[in-house]
């Protein structure tokens, strides 16, 4: 079946984007992968063997569910780290396939261990401290015994990693809170290693991490947003890329585009309303032409009378409500535009550009939240 919209991802641009990050981080130091919410909207089918045919080899999902379907499209050939939910019925296939899995309560640690134990493999296990994002971890008054627990168990225990999570590493107000975690997760390897417990590698940094805070990179850095080409707020891009030097270009790319085509063709009287209700008024006789594609497909209905989309190489209005699998726009000054014609919704068509974070702005939406509700099953495919 055809869609009525589909979702390039540019080969080109995701090896920029990993050689930029290879080349910030350095050789000392290992990217992981992070391909939660489906590949941030990027499809994890096409998105991960993408990625590894470029060299990507450690992958990061939130859930078991997301571990299964890079698992399966990588054949068992790299190493995928779930950073969240896993059910205890998931550890056992966990465990037996060597997925790697982020450990943040005695609960879990206890159900791996004698999962491990059953199965007669180890369990790979990211031991998260809490150093204050307060979602998940151990707690100080905790470390005790789960250092001791770690050891007495190391039979079944392969600690991989000591692990944190920054609570909002992508602005500045947040500074003093990232420096007090980074301080405690110090604290907390150092009490570790004190009482003879070693992991095999540090990790703290996501992209924002990464980029301002080179301190919090140690062996791993977990990389989501800033492989696909976008950064994590417009402070980091403009503390990274440094605006003085105006022409210094952004040394990322977008990796992803998302095409539709004009539906249909109509002319407008003066005075008219366009789409449902009356948020559009025609003020002068207009050409109006209809997408299809909605909010049911991830163009928020936020961006009724405010989204911008390309036809013919030039800006377009969103006109009226967004409705669920149509918009419409206003085409009055495009001469040839004809049904059939594409539609970008994001990336370049001609010399312009729609970007998600142009797209963000209009809506209120980061990119993270517009790129993940794009559906799952909009066709992806590879261009150069
Ligand atoms: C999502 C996530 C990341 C990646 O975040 P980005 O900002 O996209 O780089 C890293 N670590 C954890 C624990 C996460 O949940």
């Amino acid at each position: 079946m055809e869609h009525t919209s589909y979702i390039e991802l540019s080969r080109s641009a995701l090896q920029n984007n990993f050689e930029y990050l290879k080349q910030t981080v350095g050789d000392s130091c290992a990217i992981s992968h992070v391909v939660k919410g489906n590949a941030y909207g990027h499809g994890i089918d096409t998105y991960v063997p993408l990625a590894y045919d470029l060299g990507a080899r450690h992958f990061s999902t939130f859930d078991a569910q997301e571990a299964l379907e890079v698992h399966k499209v990588t054949n068992g050939t790299t190493t995928i780290m779930i950073m969240g939910m896993i059910t205890n019925h998931q550890l056992q296939w966990a465990v037996e396939n060597e997925i790697h899995f982020f450990v943040f309560e005695m609960d879990r640690l206890q159900k791996a261990m004698e999962t491990a134990r059953k199965v007669g493999k180890k369990a790979h296990v990211h031991i998260e401290l809490e150093t204050g994002m307060n979602r998940t971890g151990f707690e100080k008054n905790n470390w005790q015994n789960l250092r001791d627990f770690i050891k007495d168990h190391s039979e079944y225990i392969e600690l991989e990693a000591f692990c944190t999570h920054y609570a909002g590493a992508e602005n500045i107000a947040n500074f003093i809170r990232v420096r007090d975690q980074y301080k405690r997760f110090k604290e907390g390897i150092k009490y570790m290693n004190k009482g003879g417990l070693r992991a095999k590698a540090l990790h703290s940094a996501c992209s924002a991490a990464t980029i301002r805070f080179p301190k919090s990179r140690m062996d791993l850095v977990r990389i989501g947003i800033l492989q696909y080409g976008f950064w994590p707020s417009m402070e980091t891009y403009i503390t990274t890329v440094q605006p003085q030097n105006m022409e210094h270009e952004d040394p990322l790319r977008r990796v992803i585009s998302w095409k539709s085509q004009v539906m249909s063709i109509k002319q407008v009287k003066q005075g008219d309303f366009i789409g449902y209700g009356n948020s559009y008024l025609a003020t002068s006789n207009m050409k109006v032409a209809s997408v299809p594609v909605g909010y049911s497909h991830g163009f928020s209905r936020s961006l009724s009378n405010q989204g911008r989309v390309l036809v013919r190489g030039q800006r377009m209005s969103v006109i009226g409500i967004v409705n669920m699998n149509v918009m419409m726009l206003d085409v009055t000054e495009l001469e040839n535009v004809e049904k059939g014609d594409e539609v970008v919704l994001i990336g370049n068509q001609g010399d312009m550009s729609i970007s998600v974070s142009s797209f963000s702005d209009y809506s209120d939406q980061l990119n993270y939240e517009l790129l993940t509700r794009l559906p799952h099953d909009i066709p992806r495919i590879i261009v150069s």
